[in-house]
């Protein structure tokens, strides 16, 4: 199939290489030339624009930042809608807010083009594999015929409901991976000072009921390797759980010990660390 593909960053660019270990035919695009050099090399085309990533009845995929990216892309001069024609499918891989994503659904159904939201959670190490957990909103008849392409980036490939449910899916489980570190960090530092081993105590937990895989994958990574190379940037960590807390807001849900963990990812931004792995909010 001839596929779309842009923003080649920590987790586009590996998902857009085992797309094209799967027999697609990709072109790519991204603000970062240098961000694609290996798919190129790979025979990937370039595109100079979202518009001429786009152009054509084809499947677009996009990985991108924050919400507002996205929008950009969508809609700015020269962005996919300018592109893509009627019956285009247009998949969001980025974790998104969903009440974004339905409002670009609108937007695309105008001029025929299909959305889904299909946000992904396994890390970087998960898009190398192709292990990734994939959570899709959206007409549940281009679901699956979507599936089979999807198939070749994740293991877990779900379809969640309604255009904005992959969305919600991925931020609550975003916001239980960030709540989750933050608590780790403050039990690891209280048994290492009351005078365990790191090792021991990480190891235990992680065969007890307070195990997590943010304690047996990613920390292991990052946080225990002194490894602050993202990865998930911390940026994109207070992103997602303010896309929580925001949300929320919108349905009215008391949520008083994630707005903490929003505060503390707030502070790793107050303290310069927004560029580096979001282990490092543990450092706090
Ligand atoms: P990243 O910053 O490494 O990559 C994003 C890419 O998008 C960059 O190469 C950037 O140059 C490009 N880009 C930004 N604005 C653009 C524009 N206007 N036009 C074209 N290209 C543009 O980020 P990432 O870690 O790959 O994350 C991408 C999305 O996936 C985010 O929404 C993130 O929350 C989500 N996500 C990340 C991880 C992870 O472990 N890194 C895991 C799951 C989900």
């Amino acid at each position: 199939m001839k596929i779309r593909f842009i923003g080649t960053g920590n987790m586009g660019n590996p998902m857009a290489v085992n797309l094209v270990k799967a027999g697609h035919q990709l072109t790519v695009h991204d603000l970062r030339r240098e961000a694609a050099t290996n798919l190129l090399e790979m025979g990937a085309e370039w595109a100079d624009s979202p518009k001429a990533a786009a152009a054509g009845n084809e499947v677009v995929f996009t990985s991108l930042p924050v919400p507002r990216d996205v929008e950009a892309v969508v809609q700015a001069e020269n962005g996919i809608l300018e592109g893509a024609v009627n019956g285009s499918i247009y998949v969001d891989l980025s974790t998104n807010s969903p009440t974004v994503v339905r409002r670009l659904h609108e937007l695309c159904a105008e001029k025929g083009v299909i959305v889904l939201d299909a946000p992904v959670s396994g890390g970087v190490y998960g898009a190398a594999a192709a292990t990734l957990a994939v959570m899709v909103g959206g007409d549940e008849a281009v679901f699956n015929r979507i599936k089979p392409t999807l198939d070749a980036i994740g293991t877990h490939v779900v379809y969640c409901g309604p255009i904005g449910s992959g969305a919600i899916c991925k931020i609550c489980n975003n916001l239980m991976s960030m709540g989750t570190g933050v608590l780790l960090a403050e039990a690891l530092t209280l048994g290492v000072r009351a005078g365990v081993d790191l090792a021991i105590l990480a190891d235990v937990i992680a065969n007890s009921s307070g195990g997590s895989r943010r304690l047996t994958e990613k920390f292991p990574r990052f946080l225990f390797q002194g490894n602050f190379e993202p990865g998930f940037a911390t940026a994109l960590a207070a992103k997602d759980v303010r896309l929580a807390t925001d949300l929320g807001r919108e349905y009215g849900i008391p949520m008083e010990l994630s707005n903490l963990v929003d505060q503390r990812h707030v502070e790793a931004m107050f303290r310069g660390w927004g560029h580096e792995d979001s282990d490092a909010v543990a450092r706090i």
